[in-house]
């Protein structure tokens, strides 16, 4: 089967958010436009999207997939789930690792919010590039300008709006689009009916303001484009379009949209971005791995390349099992055949591979270039695994995963419980690279131990409802099975916990010695900046 998709037209996006800001709904109202859905919540409001997403479970649909596959103006987008909670530092880390740009939605009532700083953090680490959309516009207090401005002034971003909402709250009916320099008008609810008009007369000289501050950005990105605002010369919307895209891929320049979700405004409008200025995996830096002797190594975004992939997520599908999700770097592999799981060393058969769609999981026969995809029943395969073509085996540089911080006992209620919960723990583990367990050997209790209490948290609840295990818990504890390697010179100070890198920033352990008998664990700080009393460790 040929490839579908060329890789220029290939997206692969995370939607980034606040909680509340309006994630879900945007994913969905881009599933509805993109075609894969066929209902949206009919009278907009909570419960019937509540009812829709009730039928879409009934019906197995995978809106929550760990990546959802559509399709808008002869471009393959793939959705890659990024969690609400941005608490869990592994699941954002696995989802930054494998997408190539992204949409963060911020709540136009309060621009840019803690939260939205947490991810914005992360998303800069790993290079992802970014469009805004200004989510809310119909809601009471809804301000796109405070909104624009708290992304220069909370996040130091280069950002400028290419949009302007006309009208705000519930007079907010259309989006001024800065850089072609018309408007659009919704005229049904659907926001399928829509006029393009001229820009309002009140809204102008504002557009056009902005357009000037968008041009004096772009022109440090492109010397034609320099010259011709120098000149004082008019570039043309293609060529604003083009240099745009260059300034958005170097992950360096944040344009802002606005819209409402909820009231179906301006969705299709993002969706255009997403085309137009996210790269496709072709504008992303080829990736990094090691061969098996440990040389130095890398894949380009090419079919011709040997295959190689990376394992971002393992899920437990109710109609098929095992799923592994995963992302391909390089080269093409069909169903049917042997890959290697290099960092297992293990062979792995590629029996059925499928696709996610909004309203249905499509079996495909080939992955390529760029693809995401999920594989059903890999054996051995786990969280950030690399699978690569037999022959030419590569270890492509993986994400770091911080080790456990925080552990507690969980005491099962009856012998039922106890029973169902090994289970339970392992397939939780198996799910979850930070997540670990372990029977502490003087107490015979069961031990957990993840990255922080929140986390601990949410899998003792998980036990619960999805596993229909009772437990009582112990009172959490501090961690620190970490050897500690790195000897005297950390001897009162804090030393990083190796991998611990994530949501928090890193963990810091401090440790003094004690009395002959190596050293002693004193003190952890989860994230933060860099403790007063760092020492780096000579070899990290
Ligand atoms: P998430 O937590 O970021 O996934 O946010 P949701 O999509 O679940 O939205 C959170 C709440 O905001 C829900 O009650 C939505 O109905 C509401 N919401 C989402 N988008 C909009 C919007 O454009 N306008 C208004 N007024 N409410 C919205």
């Amino acid at each position: 089967m040929p490839r579908e998709y060329a890789l220029k037209d290939t997206r692969n996006i995370g939607i980034m958010a606040h909680i509340d800001a309006g994630k879900t709904t945007t994913t969905e109202r881009i599933l509805y436009y993109t075609g894969v859905n066929h209902k949206i919540g009919e009278t907009h409001d909570g419960a019937s999207t509540m009812d829709w997403m009730e039928q879409e479970q009934e019906r197995g649909i995978t809106i929550t997939s760990a990546a959802t596959t559509c399709h808008w103006k002869g471009c393959r987008i793939n959705i890659i789930d990024t969690p609400g909670h941005v608490d869990f530092t592994v699941e954002v880390e696995r989802s930054l690792r494998v997408l190539d740009g992204a949409v963060t939605v911020l709540d136009a009532k309060a621009g840019v919010e803690p939260q939205t700083e947490t991810v914005w953090r992360q998303a800069t680490e790993y290079g992802v590039p970014r469009i805004v959309f200004v989510n809310k516009m119909d809601a009471t207090g809804a301000d796109f300008i405070m909104s624009c401005n708290t992304i220069i002034d909370r996040l130091g971003a280069k950002s400028c709006p290419i949009q302007l909402p006309i009208g705000a709250e519930s007079d907010f009916t259309g989006i001024v689009d800065i850089i072609e320099r018309k408007a659009e008008i919704y005229k049904n609810d659907l926001g399928t009916d829509i006029e393009v008009t001229e820009i309002p007369a009140d809204l102008v000289d504002l557009a056009e303001e902005y357009r000037m501050k968008l041009l004096e950005y772009l022109a440090d990105y492109d010397e034609d484009l320099m010259m011709q605002v120098l000149e004082g010369e008019e570039p043309s919307v293609e060529e604003i379009k083009r240099v745009l895209r260059i300034a958005v891929c170097a992950g360096d320049f944040f344009p802002v949209l606005c819209g409402s979700a909820y009231k179906n405004k301006g969705v299709q409008m993002v969706l255009d971005a997403v085309v137009d200025y996210l790269p496709s995996p072709l504008d992303i830096p080829a990736i990094k791995g090691t061969t098996l002797d440990g040389e130095a190594d890398e894949r380009h975004a090419s079919d011709e390349e040997p295959f190689s992939a990376l394992a971002f997520k393992i899920a437990t599908d109710p109609f098929v099992g095992k799923l592994s999700f995963f992302r391909v770097y390089s080269g093409t592999a069909t169903s049917g055949s042997y890959v290697l799981n290099s960092n297992k060393d293990k062979r792995e058969r590629f029996g059925r591979i499928v696709q996610m769609h909004a309203n249905a999981r499509k079996e495909i026969s080939e992955v390529y270039a760029g693809d995401i995809a999920a594989a059903v029943g890999l054996k051995n395969t786990t969280t950030g695994d690399t699978l690569c073509d037999e022959k030419n085996p590569i270890i492509l540089e993986s994400m770091e995963f911080p080790e456990p911080v925080i552990e507690l006992s969980l005491e099962p209620k009856t012998k039922a419980d106890q029973d169902k919960m090994g289970l339970a723990l392992s397939k939780l583990a198996e799910e979850d690279p930070t997540f670990k367990t372990y029977t502490n050997e003087e107490t015979g209790q069961t031990i957990i131990a993840g990255v922080g209490e929140l986390h601990l948290d949410i899998i003792v609840d998980r036990l619960r409802r999805e596993f229909k295990v009772e437990a009582v818990v112990g009172k959490p504890q501090v961690a620190y099975r970490e050897t500690i390697r790195q000897g005297a010179e950390c001897e009162g100070k804090y030393i990083r916990q190796s991998g611990g890198r994530g949501q928090y920033g890193h963990v810091w352990i401090k440790f003094e010695p004690n009395e002959g008998k190596g050293f002693e664990f004193v003190d952890a700080i989860v994230g933060g900046s860099v403790p007063r009393e760092y020492v780096k460790p000579t070899q990290e």
